[in-house]
């Protein structure tokens, strides 16, 4: 299968979730992940229409998007974030799926260029992967919602989640019910978040039955990294 073929299946498979669990046609947006594939799969990409990418690596991304300069690509930036390296981020990338704490939203905020659009914010949760160092505890996630919210160079939009592998499909749903509830009650408290970034080729049909509106795929379209 070539990566365009890969990402019509992707698009295939996200439409018959969305009927399958009662969402809203056209609800949940494809980022095709390219993190570790060269520019030219990127491009392959984009001749079928594939505008939204996501890297993990910061250099990556600042490297093909100046190669890619011009092709209209949305680059959303969902890795670890060191705050040495938010100007960078700040400069490229439209979305930044990985926030977990006050001091990198603060810097993303104040380094965005003046002229551009302010940056859409989710806030990482740490949901079941106790073992992971990244991601904001879910009882403290109230308190970071507020602070970040005020930033001005930043739209908070939701929240992303990378649960701990789990092969059995209720189990999965059951972790991505949580992230529901959590931006369900933030949005209880007054905040108007709209993003839930959640699901990857393992568990991207679980993350669309509990309300993903973005679903981060990398291997189902460039194949293993
Ligand atoms: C690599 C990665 C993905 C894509 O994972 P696949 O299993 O290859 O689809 C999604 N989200 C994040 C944060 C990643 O690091």
């Amino acid at each position: 299968m070539t990566i365009g073929e890969n990402i019509q299946t992707i698009g295939e498979r996200i439409r018959a979730a969305e009927q399958r669990f009662g969402r809203e046609p056209g609800s949940v947006h494809l980022l095709a992940v390219s993190k570790k594939h060269p520019a030219d799969a990127i491009r392959e990409a984009l001749a079928v229409g594939q505008t939204l990418f996501g890297e993990n690596y910061v250099q990556e991304m600042t490297e093909k998007a100046a190669e890619l300069a011009g092709s209209g690509i949305e680059w959303h930036f969902i890795g670890p974030i060191q705050s040495n390296k938010t100007r960078l981020i700040a400069q490229t990338a439209r979305w930044v799926h990985s926030v977990d704490s006050f001091k990198v939203a603060h810097r993303l905020s104040e380094q965005k260029p003046a002229d551009a659009p302010a940056i859409n914010i989710c806030l990482q949760v740490n949901i079941s992967d106790e073992d992971s160092k990244s991601g904001v505890q879910p009882a403290e996630l109230s308190a970071l919602t507020a602070q970040i919210a005020e930033l001005p160079g930043l739209k908070l939009r939701g929240l992303m989640a990378i649960p701990a592998p789990e092969h059995d499909f209720e189990r999965q749903r059951a972790v991505f019910a949580q992230v529901r509830a959590l931006q369900e009650s933030l949005n209880a408290q007054g905040f108007a978040l709209d993003t839930l970034s959640m699901g990857m080729t393992d568990d991207m049909e679980a993350a669309i039955a509990e309300g993903a509106t973005i679903v981060r795929i990398g291997t189902a379209i460039f194949g293993v990294r």
